[in-house]
C-alpha cells in the first residue's frame, strides 16, 4: 500500500467546540497530563527517535493544539525567529517521524503565523491570541483574524508515456521535481496549473486530475497535487525560474526512486509531496495519458 503525503493525517482532534470556552481550556491546561511542545531553534524539538518532545503544563500556553484521546496538548510561542525556509530545515525533517509529522507541520504553522501577524491588518493595532491561539482578536476595531494556508499547486505532467519534470536553482546539484507555483486570488486550481505550467515551460495541458494533497508549514502553504497532459512536449523554459525542464521516461522516473546511480536525475526527498506523487506515478495509481 502506498503512504500518504508526509505531513497528512488527521494529528490531533483539533476540539474546534472547546476553543470559544478559554475557562475550559485553562481546565485542560491544569489536568495532571497535559503536554506542552517543547521547541529548539525556533522549530518543535524531536528526541533521538525523531518524535516530537513534550513537558508538563505549568501555566496557561497560548496555543491550544488540540486532543489526543481526552490528553490536551499545547504550546507556547517559541522564542527566537520561526524557520520560513523549509531547505534550512532539511536535516530536522529528515529526521522527522511520519506519526507525529501533521502534528509539527500545525504547531509549526500556527507559530510561525503568530509571530508574522502581531498586527491587525484592519487598523495597525497590536493584536492578541484568541481563541486557543486559531485566531487574534483586536482591541481597538473589535477584528477577528484567522491562521491562513496559501495554496500552490504542484504537478505531474505527462506526454506520451513521459514526465516533465524541472529544477529550481536551489536544488542540490542532479535533482528534478514536479514543477509548482502558487494559486493566484481569483484563480481556480485548474487555471493555476494552465498558468504556471505556460509561464514555466511554454506548455498548454489538459483533463487537469487532483491526486492529493499535504500541508508544508514553511511559512503555511497547501500543495496540491494534481496530474495532467500536455499538449506537446516542446519546452520553452523560463530560465528566471528555473534551471532547467526535460521529459523523463517510467524507466528514467523508476531508477530515480530506486536510488540506481546510474539515474538520470536525483529524485526529492521522502517528505515532499512530489516523491510521493513520483512513487504513485510508477506504481501505476495515478492515471497515465490515453
Ligand atoms: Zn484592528
Amino acid at each position: 500500500m502506498l503512504s500518504d503525503p508526509f505531513f497528512a493525517g488527521p494529528g490531533l482532534d483539533r476540539a474546534d467546540a472547546l476553543r470559544a470556552h478559554p475557562g475550559r481550556i485553562s481546565e485542560l491546561a491544569r489536568r495532571p497530563d497535559a503536554r506542552l511542545l517543547l521547541w529548539k531553534e525556533g522549530a518543535p524539538a524531536l528526541d533521538e527517535e525523531g518524535r516530537l518532545q513534550w513537558a508538563v503544563v505549568e501555566d496557561d500556553p497560548p496555543l491550544f493544539l488540540g486532543l489526543d484521546g481526552e490528553v490536551p496538548h499545547f504550546s507556547s510561542l517559541p522564542p527566537g525567529n520561526v524557520p520560513i525556509d523549509g531547505r534550512a530545515h532539511f536535516g530536522l525533517l529528515a529526521e522527522l517521524h511520519a506519526s507525529d509529522a501533521p502534528i509539527f507541520a500545525a504547531a509549526l504553522s500556527l507559530a510561525n503565523w503568530h509571530r508574522r501577524h502581531g498586527f491587525c491588518s484592519v487598523c495597525g493595532s497590536a493584536t492578541t491570541p484568541n481563541r486557543g491561539g486559531w485566531s487574534r482578536a483586536c482591541a481597538s476595531c473589535s477584528g477577528e483574524h484567522y491562521p491562513r494556508a496559501d495554496p500552490v499547486v504542484i504537478l505531474l505532467v505527462e506526454h506520451d508515456g513521459r514526465l516533465l519534470l524541472g529544477r529550481q536553482p536551489q536544488y542540490p546539484p542532479q535533482r528534478f521535481s514536479a514543477l509548482a507555483g502558487f494559486v493566484e486570488p481569483g484563480e481556480t486550481i485548474e487555471a493555476a496549473v494552465a498558468r504556471e505550467l505556460f509561464e514555466e515551460a511554454g506548455i498548454s495541458v489538459r483533463d487537469v486530475t487532483y491526486l492529493a494533497s499535504q500541508p508544508w508549514p514553511f511559512p503555511s502553504t497547501l500543495m496540491i497535487g494534481a496530474i495532467c497532459t500536455a499538449d506537446s512536449d516542446s519546452l520553452t523554459i523560463d530560465y528566471d525560474e528555473l534551471d532547467d525542464a526535460r521529459w523523463f521516461s517510467r524507466a528514467d522516473v523508476e531508477a530515480a526512486l530506486a536510488g540506481d546511480p546510474s539515474a538520470p536525475f536525483l529524485p526529492p526527498p521522502r517528505f515532499a509531496i512530489a516523491r510521493t506523487l513520483l512513487d504513485r506515478w510508477v506504481a501505476g495509481v495515478a492515471r497515465t495519458a490515453a
